[in-house]
């Protein structure tokens, strides 16, 4: 991988054995990826597997509120009515499964069901 500083990244990783063809693959599909907005994230991602490097782009306001008419206002997971400040965009399809941040994979969760979600 020329042009390349792993530095102290492979250090920390040297001793796990990767791919390193599909990984270079991978990597110019995510640099193209226009989900990705932290390019410089990519390599502690895919050594990590952590979205956070990447900082995954989030969903629109009008993005989310298409959402959220389409679902009359009714939290995806908990079925409970909400106001849309009250809810937060999710991917129907994660991120690292191919699912794109737009309309169509965009639903509105309550932000107790969000947050449950995503583990945070
Ligand atoms: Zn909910």
């Amino acid at each position: 991988m020329k042009g390349v500083h792993w530095g102290s990244l492979y250090d920390d990783f040297k001793n796990e054995l990767f791919d390193t063809s599909e990984l270079e693959k991978e990597i110019a599909e995510l640099m193209i990826d226009d989900d990705v907005t932290k390019r410089k994230g990519i390599y502690q991602y895919v050594l990590t597997r952590n979205e956070k490097y990447l900082n995954i782009r989030a969903f629109s306001e009008s993005q989310k509120r298409f959402a959220y008419e389409r679902q009359n206002g009714i939290c995806a997971n908990c079925n409970a009515p909400f106001e849309l400040k009250e809810m937060e965009g999710d991917h129907i399809t994660p991120w690292h499964a191919g699912g794109k941040t737009n309309a169509e994979n965009c639903q509105m969760l309550c932000k107790d069901c969000n947050r449950r979600k995503s583990g945070k």
